[in-house]
């Protein structure tokens, strides 16, 4: 069984990073600028824009953090990403979901220049992807492609099967893996709550997605022998061996599903990481983009 180790490969791909910022800046090109909006004091979001605000500062990119209360008005939100937009100093930004209820986040989604939303939620960059055009890809599922990628795990005419659908994760992953390209070609079943017979398509994947937030959903029996196991899930789950009495696990059972797949990401250190990872190489893409 292979661990695949997110964690490695993206401080591997923030070298990368980091090496093409100090070639720009020989060339006198300035640092990327990431700027990240975030609402409230959501720990999950606090932690995740911190491991990102720190990934800036490993890769040497700037970095901006603009925060505002819970009980911000949608129309301030708004006027502050109208500032990003037009702030020409900032190459890329990001505003970290959840947003509260009483905020549309489709609407906030939409306002974010795309040639700005180095996310990839804004429709026009998900109607680029969906059309094979370039434009900034969301960067769970292009972590996993990129973790195929640097695994030389073969994916032409292999059958995935991707559990989840949402607009940021499982939809787009269908998308990437189904494309004409190397990762990709693969023959991709998208399921979902409503999906029968769950189990005998999970059996059946030579690569399995989880991204459904659901901790240990996927067990060993739903697992093919030999089968790609990536598990997208960040659950909060009790654990009173734990000094803070919780830990974060995935949408798999590690254990029983190691027994029997060829290949598997854990959780921590799987998809979490190259997530980061892609949002910084999308933000050094805003910085290279032609004017
Ligand atoms: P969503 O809640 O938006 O989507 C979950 C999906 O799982 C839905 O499509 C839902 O189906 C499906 N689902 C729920 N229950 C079942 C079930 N019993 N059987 C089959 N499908 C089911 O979640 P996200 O996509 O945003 O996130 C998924 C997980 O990934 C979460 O744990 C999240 O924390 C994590 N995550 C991790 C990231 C990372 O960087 N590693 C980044 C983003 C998310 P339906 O549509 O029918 O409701």
């Amino acid at each position: 069984m292979i661990l695949i180790d997110g964690k490695s490969t993206s401080l591997q791909i923030q070298e990368e990073i980091k090496a093409r910022v100090e070639l720009r800046a020989g060339d006198g090109h300035k640092k990327p600028h990431l700027a990240a909006i975030i609402v409230g004091d959501n720990p999950a979001s606090r932690a995740y824009v911190g491991h990102k605000i720190k990934a800036c500062e490993r890769v040497g990119f700037e970095s901006t953090l603009v925060e505002l209360s819970e009980s911000v008005q949608e129309e301030q939100l708004l006027m502050e990403v109208e500032a990003l937009n037009n702030d020409e100093s900032i190459d890329g930004f990001i505003v970290q979901l959840p947003l509260p209820d009483h905020i549309d986040d489709q609407k906030v989604l939409e306002a974010v220049r795309p040639d700005k939303d180095v996310d990839g939620f804004h429709p026009v960059n998900a109607g680029n992807l969906s059309l094979g055009l370039p434009g900034f890809q969301p960067a769970t599922p292009s972590g996993i492609i990129e973790l195929l990628k640097r695994y030389e795990i073969e994916t032409s005419g292999k059958h995935a099967v991707v559990i989840g659908r949402s607009a940021i994760v499982g939809t787009p992953m269908t998308l990437l893996l189904s494309r004409n390209a190397n990762p990709g070609n693969c023959t991709v079943t998208l399921c979902h709550s409503r999906t029968q017979n769950l189990e005998e398509i999970t059996r059946t994947a030579d690569i399995l997605i989880a991204a459904i937030g659901r901790p240990h959903f996927v067990t060993k029996s739903m697992i093919k022998p030999g089968a790609v196991i990536i598990d997208v899930g960040i659950n909060r789950i009790p654990d009173p061996s734990r000094k803070s009495g919780s830990r974060l696990t995935g949408d798999v059972d590690f254990e029983g599903a190691s027994e029997v797949a060829g290949s598997i990401t854990p959780v921590p250190g799987g998809v979490g990481p190259m997530t980061i990872a892609m949002l910084l190489r999308n933000t050094l893409e805003a910085t290279e983009r032609p004017v």
